[in-house]
């Protein structure tokens, strides 16, 4: 199409996806990537016959667009982003773009952790309850393909903060934001209130008829409240108070009372997903629930019988008495809390990796309490050691999966429990966090 020339910027999945619906719509479409693309991407750019460049962003070719979808992946601060808001050329997100093109209702799920967890949950409870559910976002599926491709009525879409960075007239029919704890603030200018105003983004353009729901226990997020003008009905949930128009635990119990006609009360111990923070994940999805209206039977049988996720949390295996349990995924500190606070002591706990720049006061408490040995597993384990050397007895290095599992194997003994949760980055010695919790599992499987 003459005159619609639009362009992407980074051809992963969200790209692609975003390209497979660009041209869909009729646009004229390019594709470029400042690294070398994918195989299996390039494969479909070429039988969809969509032209693209690789290792390279060429500004001729990208500043005649009329729009600019940029994968997540992309700092504001490279040349080519910063050349096209200096000419005016609008710059979105493919979650931004997708929505134009569907007239599914969203239920958006954002925070600084828990997000794949919580849209597992909920997609899975929608699923079960047999509505035309799709799931998408930061999640790993393209949500534009699935537009493309589709007929849903309803998606469940996990977002990160750098996509509501670049969303602007989207609108979450239901938004859920989990938390707000310290992560990418390299993105953020090192400022929290930035990086908080980014995550309230997922209220942006709410009306009166959607829902906010969010956790009660969360200062960063009470704080963000305080200046914040919300549309949307507020749910809160909780396990330190009770709360109205949303969930709180007593005792050992999770009430929903969104709708204090027909309550949900049920037992933390039905929940299939454990420890504490899957106390909160599972309110935030109940409330979901609740809103569309299934049946409390249904809402209790999908809590109970969704599967581990892989990479948080995940058990493993048992072998001589002792628990194996990766959680890859905990890639800062605040996830490796939760991890920590929710397995059997003693534990045998594998750190390490990039560092962030975190701040490891927060765990000192649990590792006094739980951890026994602490094997780091990454080229640099410096700030760890300086952290807790005084705290527990062993701290050893290790700079494979392998070793890390054999060391850690040496020090366990019966009812111990072995628990990679790094709370750090995995680029060091891994391909990414996946990568990083298949090698351990296929070293604990060797043993
Ligand atoms: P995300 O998609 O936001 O990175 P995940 O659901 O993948 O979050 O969980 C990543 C890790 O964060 C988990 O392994 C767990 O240790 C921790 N976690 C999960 N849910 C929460 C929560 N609600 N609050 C704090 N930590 C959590």
């Amino acid at each position: 199409m003459e005159g619609k020339r639009i362009v992407i910027l980074g051809a992963g999945e969200s790209g692609i996806g975003a390209a497979m619906l660009a041209q869909k719509q009729g646009f004229d479409v390019f594709v470029s990537d400042f690294g070398a693309i994918a195989d299996r991407y390039k494969q479909t750019l070429v039988d969809l016959n969509i032209a693209f460049e690789e290792k390279q962003h060429t500004e001729e070719l990208i500043l005649n667009a009329i729009e600019v979808i940029k994968s997540p992946g992309i700092p504001d601060t490279v040349a080519v982003i910063k050349t096209l808001k200096k000419k005016n050329i609008p710059v979105i997100s493919e979650i931004e773009f997708a929505k134009r093109y569907t007239a599914a209702k969203t239920i958006c799920i954002t925070g600084s952790n828990g997000k794949t967890t919580t849209t597992m949950l909920t997609y899975h409870i929608l699923k079960k309850a047999g509505l035309n559910v799709g799931l998408a976002g930061n999640i790993g599926h393209s949500f534009a393909a699935q537009v493309a491709t589709e007929d849903f009525d309803w998606y469940v879409l996990e977002i990160s903060s750098f996509m509501l960075d670049d969303m602007y007239a989207f609108k979450a029919d239901i938004a859920i934001l989990l938390n707000i704890t310290p992560d990418h603030l390299d993105r953020y200018d090192y400022k929290m209130a930035n990086y908080a105003a980014s995550k309230m983004r997922i209220t942006q353009n709410q009306t009166a008829d959607d829902y906010f729901i969010y956790c009660a226990d969360d200062e960063e997020t009470i704080k963000a409240l305080k200046n914040a003008k919300i549309n949307a009905k507020r749910s809160p949930f909780s396990i330190r108070k009770k709360v109205e128009g949303g969930a709180y635990l007593e005792g050992n119990n999770i009430h929903i009372n969104i709708n204090p006609i027909d309550p949900l009360t049920m037992s933390i111990s039905e929940l299939a997903l454990q420890g504490k923070h899957n106390i909160y994940n599972s309110m935030a999805s109940g409330i979901v629930a609740k809103v569309l209206e299934i049946r409390n039977v249904t809402i209790r049988e999908s809590m109970g019988d969704i599967k581990n996720i892989e990479h948080r949390l995940e058990h493993v295996a048992k072998i001589s008495g002792v628990d194996y349990i990766n959680d890859s995924k905990a890639t800062n500190v605040n996830s490796t809390w939760y991890a920590l606070e929710s397995v059997n002591p003693e534990v045998i706990l594998i750190m390490g990796g990039v560092d962030k720049g975190n701040d490891y006061e927060m765990l000192k408490d649990l590792v006094k309490q739980k951890v026994k040995a602490i094997v780091c597993l990454g080229k640099n384990n410096k700030r760890i050691h300086e952290a807790f050397e005084n705290d527990v007895e062993v701290i050893v290095n290790t700079f494979s999966a392998h070793e890390a599992v054999q060391v850690a194997y040496h020090l366990a003994t019966k009812g111990n429990t072995v628990l990679l949760s790094p709370a750090c980055a995995s680029f060091d010695l891994f391909k990414n966090y996946e990568d990083r919790g298949n090698q351990f599992k296929m070293a604990v499987k060797e043993l």
